[in-house]
């Protein structure tokens, strides 16, 4: 067994589109970011590395590499399963901090997004959505922790 963390934030801007898991969420601003900004898929991605114990997504997908610039995090998570090899994910647990939108209505389509990309069925992905009570409204954060076998 091994276990892994991850954490990522990025600030909200106008006219961002707000992707979290791959799905666009309505909203008026959304992650600024090299990549397509989406702090979830960051947050596992880095878990899963975590787990492996190799490196993170700044050291595998650098935002300093033109390649990376606007490049869904859809593929890069598919290229960090890839990376995976013959290890399985027992079960990923997941928590967006955000105060607008609020996000429940959206939590479970993003759930099955994650878990049709991740080959793993729903009840294996838990994500969680909470606000920051006010106090950081101007950015969007999210933690993920990963069991792989
Ligand atoms: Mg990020």
């Amino acid at each position: 067994m091994r276990i892994g963390s991850g954490w990522d934030l990025h600030h909200l801007k106008a006219g961002r589109p707000l992707i979290l898991g791959g799905i666009i969420i309505p909203s008026l601003r959304g992650e600024e970011a090299h990549s397509d900004g989406d702090v979830l898929i960051h947050a596992i991605i880095d878990a899963l590395y975590g787990a492996l114990g190799d490196g993170d997504i700044g050291s595998h997908y650098p935002d300093t590499d033109p390649a990376y610039k606007d490049v869904s995090s859809m593929r890069l998570l598919d290229d960090t399963l890839t990376h995976m090899g013959e290890r399985n994910i027992i079960n990923l647990d997941s928590t967006i901090i955000l105060d607008e939108p609020k996000l429940r209505p959206y939590i479970d389509t993003i759930r099955k997004n994650l878990a049709d990309a991740m080959h793993l069925s729903i009840g294996q992905v838990s994500i969680k959505a909470k606000t920051s009570e006010h106090t950081a409204l101007d950015v969007i954060s999210a933690q993920a922790v990963v069991l792989l076998s």
